[in-house]
């Protein structure tokens, strides 16, 4: 899909701010280095003025209410669904992944934005609270106003479903939301943001861009706003939280994983290894929630090691139509799987097919033997590569996966679906499969996130709701109580009244 298909956009796509001289910078096609676009580095003073501009059009998007963000919501989708084939051609071009795999990303997340939207009012409209014996006179009532204005930063594996997770969340639950892409797809963010523009024209800056580099997205932080949702590296998280925290700001951290498969005793050997390989290599292996590790009993292992590598040595990383999976699309991330692999063979592992690299291509590689001492076991290595241990029993295979420091997801294959799902339960992670992988970022009512250096705070589901929102409870008061307990004017025998009510109630447990 390249060539000719590539899609109509930049140069002339615009920026949201067009404000004064700015330094700028390229997008790379992955592939083969060419330059496709230009954009502004944003400066904090930039940034200021978006984030300034978003807090006007909080108040407009926040007094809409949860029906008529729906509707602006709705037709931000239609215009995204419309637009697939031109936003999948941008994508294959600026991220490098295969044009069918880009659809199926951008399908994902168009199917947030209709969950979130149609959602909001039940997890975040007024609700009335039981307001329990002491303050029975009291009618309580809880609802989850928006935060005001999120900053969303973004990664560029996933440049489409992975912000819509924040993007789509924080705009029904009635924030605005100033955007910054990673500077490796700013096309794609730039591409969401005008298709909002269209959409919604009454309010083009309820979702504004900014592009630039870290620098950007460290004003963006400081800018005022009231969240930052950052989805990158653990590294990076930490310097948003630091930067986050000169402000108190809230922040979501969807980080980093070291995802693991468990394959069990009578699994099915070859439907493990099918999903074990998507796992692995599809977006050549640059996803959060990719299977980077498979511990595997020792009746399994022969089996499905063989099924593994006859399926790995058939793929066909490349550029053009019918590529299993496209080029590492940062180009620093090669220098990290070539040391991750180098490490893996020189401390004893074997690859039993790929561990070669030609320029922004690496072959799928599946490397057995790896002690996991090994940064290949240790690190996120982000690239179709995946070690395969054989472990004695499922016990030490969950413990061998829970030992690190990561805990985004996992897979597990055993006899049975309820034996999976009890090894699903323990494994320390925010999302595991059973007999699949990654299956549970399809299900929108499902919230996502991890544990330990994966990050906290959760997208997508009714906790992704909340995430951009926050608790405003209020009573208020029916009638006065025969005795008032909280009030000078309180007589002394309450307190013994009090005392005797609570051993009642309270003391024969
Ligand atoms: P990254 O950490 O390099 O960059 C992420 C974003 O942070 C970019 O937009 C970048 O410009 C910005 N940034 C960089 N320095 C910053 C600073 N000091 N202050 C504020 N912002 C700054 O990550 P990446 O390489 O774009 O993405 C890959 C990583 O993202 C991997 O570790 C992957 O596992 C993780 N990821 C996690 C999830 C998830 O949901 N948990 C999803 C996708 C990717």
């Amino acid at each position: 899909m390249r060539g000719g298909a590539l899609p109509a956009y930049p140069r002339g796509m615009t920026s949201t701010l067009t404000d004064a001289a700015v330094d700028t910078f390229d997008s790379f096609d992955p592939a083969t280095g060419a330059v496709l676009s230009s954009w502004p580095a944003h400066s904090a003073a930039q940034v200021e003025a978006a984030v300034g501009r978003a807090k006007e059009a909080a108040q407009w998007w926040g007094e809409l209410g949860f029906a008529g963000r729906r509707t602006h919501l709705a037709s931000w989708k239609s215009e995204i669904a419309r637009g697939v084939p031109g936003l999948a051609r941008l994508v294959h071009a600026e991220n490098g992944k295969p044009f069918p795999d880009a659809v199926l990303e951008i399908t994902l997340a168009v199917e947030h934005i209709a969950w979130a939207a149609k959602n909001a009012r039940r997890v975040l409209g007024p609700r009335r609270i039981r307001s329990g014996l002491l303050a029975a006179n009291q009618a309580s009532t809880l609802e989850y106003p928006p935060l005001g204005v999120v900053g969303v930063i973004g990664p560029w594996n996933y440049p489409v479903f992975t912000p819509m997770g924040s993007l789509a969340y924080a705009l029904a639950a009635g924030n605005a939301v100033v955007f910054k892409p990673s500077e490796h797809t700013p096309a794609i963010g730039a591409w969401l943001v005008e298709a909002w523009r269209r959409a919604v024209p009454a309010g083009p800056d309820v979702l504004q861009l900014v592009t630039g580099f870290g620098p950007t997205g460290a004003a963006l932080c400081r800018s005022g706003v009231d969240k930052i949702a950052f989805t990158g590296s653990s590294a990076t998280g930490r310097k948003v939280m630091a930067a986050c925290a000169e402000g108190l700001v809230p922040v979501l951290m969807e980080c980093g994983g070291k995802d693991a498969m468990i394959v069990g005793d009578g699994a099915d050997v070859a439907a493990a290894a099918d999903a074990a390989l998507w796992g692995a290599m599809s977006n050549a292996g640059q996803t959060c929630i990719g299977i980077e590790r498979v511990y595997v009993t020792d009746s399994s292992y022969d089996g499905f090691v063989s099924e593994l590598t006859t399926r790995a040595a058939a793929l066909r990383p490349g550029d053009g139509d019918g590529a299993s999976y496209g080029p590492i699309t940062m180009p620093s991330q090669v220098e990290v799987i070539r040391r991750h692999i180098a490490d893996a063979l020189a401390t004893g592992g074997r690859a039993l097919t790929g561990g070669t690299i030609e320029g922004p291509f690496v072959t799928p590689t599946v490397l057995v033997d790896v002690p996991e001492t090994s940064s290949a076991v240790t690190d996120e290595t982000f690239g179709p590569t995946v070690t395969v241990t054989r472990v004695p029993d499922v016990e030490e295979a969950l413990r061998r996966t829970n030992a690190t420091s990561y805990g985004l997801a996992g897979s597990v294959f055993a006899a049975s679906s309820k034996a999976g799902v009890e090894i699903a339960k323990r494994m320390r992670s925010g999302m595991t499969s059973v007999n699949s992988v990654i299956a549970f970022a399809s299900v929108p009512g499902l919230p996502f996130g991890g544990v330990g250096e994966s990050g906290f705070g959760r997208i997508h589901g009714d906790d992704g709701l909340r995430e951009f929102a926050r608790a405003k409870a209020i009573t208020r008061q029916r009638f006065a109580l025969p005795v008032a307990l909280t009030s000078f004017e309180r007589p002394e025998k309450v307190t013994g009244q009090l005392v005797r009510a609570v051993r009642l109630l309270y003391g024969r447990g």
